[in-house]
């Protein structure tokens, strides 16, 4: 099988591709022009466009299929070198913006939402890419291709800002090594330039590996799956809450080294009757005491086949406006496209019933 060129660190391409200036060259096809052929990387010598033709995979994802929500955000299905399928959305946000003269203009902002596994080991009680068990680890280059393929198919130019978040299918710390080359990947300069800072890994706590992650110094943004505030509720929810408790995750977190001017993002997945009362917030509040934190309440998605229901926006609001007395900064995300079944895992499981993928 021929190697992924995304796996490769522009450092480890040089070493592989002789002189060393050349690995810059091929970056720069890649990841600025958008090159979909070796053959077209008009200044390298013939005879090397034929060898890493014949040595290198240049687009190791197939888009199998494409769904744009009315929202604008875009959720593909990509399939891999054996078979199997991931997920990753663009999400659309408009943001107002003037001219020198004062005019309004709109300014696009993008966020990828990308996978870090096929499957997921942790089993949280309510996502829907749990059920179908682990499959296997994303390698870093099938990780920075989706958000490659997803440059290409929208157009988007290469120094076009865009904000990374690992909040597709799969726990990204269960997946660290390769996570964190993908990170290193992303942010060179000269490829796709996506600064660390404007990358989110979000985790449902495996505090070692909080540790771990912070010890690696990345400067990457942290993000908690919390979704509840007492032991008993989260090992419900997640039974990874057995072996890494609310308080290790705390710790993890007070460890972790964060940017100045950054905070770390506390997602709290709102269910109906379960975890959506102000009893919960109060504890909430106490538990954030300290650290820099910003809480995004998310509605719970429903699928098919889960008892457990969406919030009513009624006891979002009152959530909310309790933490935002309290000083916390707290946000609703509007589940995105949920026209488009949005919730890590959907497209992929409808595909998988009409036998696109495995
Ligand atoms: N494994 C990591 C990252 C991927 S999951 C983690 O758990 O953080 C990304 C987010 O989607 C998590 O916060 C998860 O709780 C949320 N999620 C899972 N199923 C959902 C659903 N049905 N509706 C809404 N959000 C869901
Ligand atoms: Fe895995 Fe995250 Fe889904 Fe939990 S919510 S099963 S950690 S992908």
């Amino acid at each position: 099988m021929k190697k992924i060129i995304h796996d490769y660190t522009r450092e480890e391409l040089s070493k592989e591709i002789k002189p060393a200036f050349r690995a810059k060259q091929i970056y720069s096809w890649i990841y600025h022009k958008h090159s979909n052929s070796f053959e077209e990387m008009a200044n390298l010598p013939k005879l090397m466009r034929s060898e890493l033709e014949n040595n290198f995979e240049l687009n190791p994802l197939e888009c199998v299929s494409k769904q744009e929500s009315q929202d604008g955000s875009i959720k593909y299905l990509f399939r891999l070198y054996d078979g199997h399928t991931v997920e990753a959305v663009l999400l659309l946000m408009r943001e107002a913006q003037y001219h020198e003269d004062g005019t309004l203009k709109h300014h696009r902002r993008y966020t990828v939402c990308i996978s870090s596994q096929v499957g997921c080991k942790v089993g949280c009680a309510f996502c829907l890419t749990a059920k179908g068990g682990f499959i296997r680890n994303l390698s870093s280059g099938e990780i920075v291709a989706q958000v490659l393929e997803i440059y290409k198919d929208q157009n988007i130019p290469s120094n076009h800002r865009v904000n990374l978040v690992y909040m597709g299918m799969g726990e990204p710390l269960d997946n660290l090594e390769n996570v964190a080359k993908a990170v290193k990947i992303f942010s060179d300069e000269d490829g796709m330039s996506i600064s660390p800072n404007r990358q989110t890994i979000s985790t449902s706590g495996l505090s070692s590996k909080i540790e771990k992650l912070g010890k690696m110094d990345l400067g990457i943004n942290l993000a908690i799956s919390l979704h509840a505030v007492d032991d008993e509720l989260r090992e419900r929810l997640m039974p990874i809450n057995k072996a890494y408790n609310i308080a290790s995750i705390m710790e993890a977190v007070r460890n972790f080294p964060i940017n100045q001017r950054k905070k770390v993002l506390f997602e709290y997945l709102v269910i109906k009757d379960v975890n959506d009362d102000i009893k919960s917030a109060k504890k909430l509040v106490k538990l954030l005491n300290g650290i820099k934190a910003k809480v995004n309440l998310i509605y719970f998605n429903p699928y098919l086949g889960t008892n457990f229901k969406r919030p009513e926006a009624e006891d979002m609001r009152k959530f909310q406006e309790y933490l935002l007395a309290k000083g916390v900064l707290c946000t609703i995300r509007e589940s995105k496209g949920l026209d488009i079944s949005a919730a890590c895992g959907q497209l992929r499981e409808q595909k998988l019933s009409e036998g696109v993928g495995k």
